[in-house]
């Protein structure tokens, strides 16, 4: 069987290290979950270790025709469970109706959408396991006051307690990418519903980090005409906002707009 040609367009960057390999499945915790998702199976290598797994049903995607052929004649017991297409165009709910983990060695240049499907279905995905950029990594783990806190720092934990756990160097991939990798777990908390309107949270969230060098009361000028000016958190930048930061900035938007 010959291998994969790796495809830049596709991020395409194959992991060599079995040891590290079988460390990124062993992080999935797959508790209470049957259906694992993952994302971007390539060869197979995190999928050979997901199929040893008992209790769990792995449902790979993959958008590449070249692997998805590979992967048929590798491990014939994918036959009917792996789903050639391309995940962000997937419909979780017709994998299944229950809570599913997702896990991968992401593909790089489309991280963060998988991240925004992920907080869009934050009702079902219970567990994401997966391997990203270093710098996105940290950057989705990090505490508020840092300079790497953004957009989607404030919107995964709002949902979900994220551990940065270890990190992968370039040599271990073939080709290798130009950055070093970082493996992050995220597992759901138990916010069902944040204490504020939820959609005016994601617009107030994106439209401060938006103009992040300005204070909020500026860059929140946009959402609302009409703020009272005095309240503590509109002097502060974005990246000072803790999550109950931004709920509490949500429902004083909210209230200015009544
Ligand atoms: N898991 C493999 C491959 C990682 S490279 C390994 O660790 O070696 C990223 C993989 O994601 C590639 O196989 C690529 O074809 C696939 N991919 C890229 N875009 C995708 C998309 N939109 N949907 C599903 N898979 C995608």
């Amino acid at each position: 069987m010959s291998l994969v040609r790796a495809k830049k367009s596709l991020g395409q960057h194959f992991l060599k290290d079995q040891n590290i390999a079988r460390k990124i499945v062993d992080s999935l915790k797959a508790e209470n979950i049957s259906t694992v998702i993952e994302i971007g199976p390539g060869m197979g290598v995190l999928t050979q270790y997901l199929l040893q797994r008992e209790n769990i049903t792995t449902i790979p995607v993959e958008i590449d025709q070249e692997s998805v052929a590979y992967l048929y004649a590798a491990y014939p017991q994918l036959k009917n469970s792996l789903v050639q297409g391309d995940f962000l165009e997937l419909d979780l709910k017709t994998i299944s109706s229950e809570k599913m983990a997702v896990i991968g060695n992401f593909p790089y240049n489309i991280s963060s959408q998988i991240f925004f499907r992920v907080i869009e279905n934050r009702s079902q995905v219970e567990e994401v396991v997966c391997m990203i950029q270093k710098e996105v990594a940290q950057r989705i783990a990090c505490k508020p006051g840092t300079k790497e806190y953004g957009i989607l720092s404030v919107l995964l934990q709002a949902y979900y307690d994220i551990d940065y756990l270890f990190t992968v160097h370039e040599n271990v991939f073939s080709p290798p990418p130009k950055v070093k990798s970082g493996v992050i777990r995220l597992v759901r908390n138990t916010t069902e519903h944040l204490d504020c309107d939820e959609s005016l949270f994601f617009r107030v969230v994106k439209a401060t980090f938006n103009q992040r060098r300005k204070v909020i009361s500026n860059s929140i000028k946009g959402l609302t005409p009409d703020i009272n000016r005095d309240h503590p958190l509109l002097s502060k930048r974005p990246e000072q906002l803790s999550v109950t930061d931004f709920v509490e900035l949500t429902n004083l938007v909210s209230s200015s707009l009544k």
